[in-house]
């Protein structure tokens, strides 16, 4: 007789792992079925976020970022260092640590909330059975009353650059490199193409990305955008907008990547190649089609704002449904099923997902931009404060960026927070607070704010949406 569970969730990434341990607290009988395994064939929960996504990304930004600092920022605080070295196999032994740690701290938080976990990889049939196939090929069916798919998402490969050994590579390869490549370049100026460049530009290597379309991060706010690429390319990122990638070839250990753009025909040779053109759902091989589960014609399963699908009793959530491939995003879409099909009503506020791009400066964002306002015709007032008259920012040395703000001209609601600097992952969050209570940039403005911080920015932009920032010279009558 096959093990019935209440709900069984197929995936052990932020989506799924999340979905399951709240199913858990609410009594709910619960399975996770998650097929990734580490080098030794052992489980490693967490998904691409921790195995081989956000979780290494920043291990190596970190590292990167703390070598750079030695290189050209110890000086002005009078720290003199004769030699620094970057020992490459060291700095990756430690990130893969901190993958280990996490990941097996999810067993541990499935162990003590009472999730039950099976290592393999699931499809479902019909009649409620999940089918599930371990690495050694046996198979075990068991029930469920609830379904919960949380699959994922995998790089895009694409023809004209097909991965070649530790040539040409998709984010894994590149987080994984043992040395610093003298040459790399990237096809995709996006989130991973921008993160994954840093870390190796500030170890050392020449970094080209080649970004087929004209626009620098289209979905950023414009003048954040524009303000970013500045900072990127006085770095020394090489970022070609425009030049559309044909084709990459490996000779001699090289790749030889050609590309259109303005000018006509080009070829660059590099070292490496890594292809980050973006990322698809997981739903080849789930048995979907077979039981009539709607798909998008990207192959994205289909769902309302709940993440119910068309079959009955099965949800999706994360990667492998509409809205942003972000981590964040999909555990609250999870947070959000178990509550519900434990009889709660819970919801999504897609409205208010935060986005964050982990370079230096960072560049962070919630709701909406100030070309979309312009767009859908809404009458808006916006105030900007720049970090080079933020004193905590002066003291630490580091004054790139700016906060801006953007109110309803009506209501005054804040329809948008925009940021670029240092630590502007960890503010975002006071802008996406400000909006989930529905504030006003005068409930920001007559907030007290503890001097010296960068969150003193945040503040002098709400002020300065009605033109009474503080730190600014000329400011409006
Ligand atoms: P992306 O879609 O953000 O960017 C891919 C870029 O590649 C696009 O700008 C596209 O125009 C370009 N491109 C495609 N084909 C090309 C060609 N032939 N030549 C030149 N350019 C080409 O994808 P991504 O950066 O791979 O990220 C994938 C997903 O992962 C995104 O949804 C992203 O939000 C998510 N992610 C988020 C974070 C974070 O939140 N910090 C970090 C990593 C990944």
């Amino acid at each position: 007789m096959a093990d019935q569970y209440d709900v069984v969730v197929i995936g052990g990434g932020p989506a799924g792992y999340v979905a399951a341990i709240r199913c858990a607290q609410l009594g709910l009988n619960t399975l996770c079925v998650d097929a990734w395994s580490d080098l030794a064939g052992k489980p490693s929960l967490g998904g691409t976020c921790l195995n081989v996504g956000c979780i290494p990304s920043k291990a190596l930004l970190e590292s990167s970022a703390w070598y750079e600092k030695s290189q050209h920022d110890f000086g002005h605080h009078g720290i003199n260092v004769k030699t620094i070295n970057m020992d490459v196999p060291v700095m990756q032994a430690r990130k893969d640590q901190v993958v280990k740690d996490l990941t097996q701290g999810i067993k541990a938080l499935f162990t003590a909330n009472k999730v039950n976990f099976h290592h393999g990889s699931a499809r479902l049939l019909n009649n409620a059975q999940i089918e599930i196939t371990d690495k050694d090929n046996n198979t075990t069916i068991v029930l469920a009353i609830h379904i919960i798919l949380a699959t994922g998402s995998s790089p895009v490969n694409i023809p004209i650059a097909p991965l070649t050994d530790d040539v040409i590579v998709d984010s894994s390869g590149a987080l994984a490199f043992n040395e610093v490549p003298k040459t790399l370049g990237i096809i995709g100026a996006g989130v991973i193409g921008l993160e994954l460049g840093s870390v190796w530009r500030r170890l050392g290597a020449k970094v080209t990305i080649l970004e087929a379309m004209d626009k620098f991060l289209p979905m950023a706010d414009e003048q954040i955008a524009d303000e970013a690429l500045k900072h990127y390319v006085k770095q020394g990122m090489d970022i070609q907008l425009g030049a559309r990638v044909e084709g990459a070839v490996v000779k001699n250990k090289k790749v030889e990547v050609s590309y259109q753009d303005k000018q006509g025909q080009k070829t660059i040779t590099l070292d490496k190649l890594v292809v980050a053109v973006g990322r698809k759902p997981n739903t080849q091989n789930l048995g979907a089609k077979e039981l009539g589960l709607k798909l998008d014609e990207r192959g994205f399963v289909e769902v309302d704002e709940y993440c119910v699908t068309s079959l009955p009793n099965v949800y999706a959530i994360g990667d492998i449904v509409r809205g942003p491939m972000l981590a964040h995003k999909g555990s609250e879409e999870g947070i959000m099923v178990a509550e519900r099909i434990a009889g709660q009503k819970a919801r999504v506020n897609y409205d208010n997902i935060p986005s964050v791009i982990y370079t230096e400066p960072e560049v962070a964002w919630v709701g909406k931009t100030e070309q979309e306002l312009k767009q859908a015709g809404v009458s808006y007032k916006s105030g900007v404060f720049s970090f080079a008259a933020s004193g905590r920012a002066r003291a630490a040395g580091d004054t790139k960026g700016l906060v801006k703000l953007l109110a309803d001209a009506k209501t005054d609601r804040i329809l948008g927070v925009h940021m670029l600097g240092a630590h502007c992952s960890e503010m975002i969050a006071q802008g996406v607070i400000a909006r989930e209570m529905m504030a006003s940039s005068e409930d920001l403005a007559l907030t007290m704010f503890a001097h010296p911080t960068l969150s003193e920015a945040l503040h002098e932009a709400a002020l300065a949406v009605s033109g009474h920032a503080i730190h600014v010279a000329g400011r409006k009558k």
